[in-house]
């Protein structure tokens, strides 16, 4: 029998199951509309420099115990500073490349970590490609310095990443990195470093792809050498100059920007010779700040260009304000 009083029962019955039903279920990923891409845009990030097009390309992160590895500083004041810039240690920090177009030549500075340092890096070539170029129209490839991730990138699984490119490095380097009995004698820790440069240069060696330079010299025209030693004994900037404007490719000046601008003396483990990274560190910086330079830095955030100002204290770093090449 229909009743219009039992129909209307039955529907209040029923929407309270359904509200109770609600009540019970899981809240959360279920009823979400899509899955979290957990994805960044390609890492590159390219500017004019002149008549030059300057793109900054991502190798990724790494984290690192940046409260162990800082040298002339207290764990405790380092964890100050840090949390005062909203981070703390480990910190991800970044790994930089540069690629340069000078209009006749295409000159890659650094070339990120490759496979040496786990999956985090290694991204270099990648971005290259989303950027617009293929490894085989690199011309030059000039190396700050002969740390893995600086120079892993120059391998793919054994062969040359740049087959048409000359790899040019800072002949002290060479001679300490690819030195074997530098390597034998060298502490067991540190034997890696000295077998990871070995194996990145080696098929540029056997190519007759690989030259040095030995001091404060043009490489390529537009750009120069500027020995940076201490970080390791041949670290070098590259001077980048067109139409009056003038980029440092500084290599390893700044490892830790939240703390080495404000306290310059601050060194790191990584320094070959400690005193002497101070000092050059002071020196480009001071340098940096009285010349107005853009600055390209391997492990300032990504894309790590900025310029440097003198502080009351130490250094001001400001950013490139964001903007899209026409
Ligand atoms: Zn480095």
């Amino acid at each position: 029998m229909f009743s219009m009083q039992k129909l209307t029962r039955k529907m209040g019955l029923a929407m309270l199951a359904i509200s109770a039903s609600l009540a019970l279920a899981p809240i959360g990923p279920a009823l979400a509309s899509a899955p979290m891409a957990h994805k960044a845009a390609p890492g590159f990030y390219r500017i004019m420099l002149g008549d030059f097009e300057v793109t900054a390309l991502s190798d990724g992160t790494v984290k690192l115990p940046v409260d162990k590895l800082l040298k002339g500083i207290k764990p405790a004041a380092i964890d100050r500073i840090l949390a005062a810039h909203f981070e703390s240690s480990p910190l991800e920090t970044s790994v930089n490349a540069y690629l340069v177009n000078t209009g006749t030549r295409l000159v890659l500075i650094d070339t990120g970590a490759g496979n040496l340092l786990g999956p985090t890096l290694g991204k270099v070539l990648e971005n290259l490609e989303a950027s617009g170029y293929r490894p085989d129209q690199v011309d030059e490839v000039l190396i700050t310095h002969m740390h893995s991730d600086h120079e892993g990138g120059l391998v793919t699984k054994g062969h040359m990443t740049f087959p048409n490119a000359t790899v040019w490095v800072n002949k002290k380097d060479a001679d300490h990195w690819l030195d074997p009995d530098r390597m034998a004698n060298a502490a067991k820790d540190r034997k890696g470093a000295f077998k990871n440069a070995i194996a990145s240069f080696k098929p540029y060696i056997a190519a007759g792809h690989f030259k040095t330079f030995t001091g404060d010299q043009p490489l390529v025209p537009g750009i120069r050498a500027l020995p940076e030693p201490g970080h390791t004994p041949g670290h070098t900037g590259y001077l980048v100059t067109s139409k009056g404007h003038t980029l440092l490719v500084w290599g390893d000046i700044i490892h830790v920007q939240a703390v080495q601008f404000d306290h310059p003396s601050v060194t790191i483990g990584f320094d070959s010779v400690p005193a002497q990274a101070r000092s050059t560190r002071m020196n480009v910086l001071a340098k940096s700040a009285s010349g107005g330079y853009l600055i390209a830095g391997a492990h300032i955030a990504f894309p790590g260009l900025g310029h440097v100002r003198k502080a009351a204290q130490g250094y001001t770093w400001i950013p490139v304000n964001y903007s899209v090449p026409r």
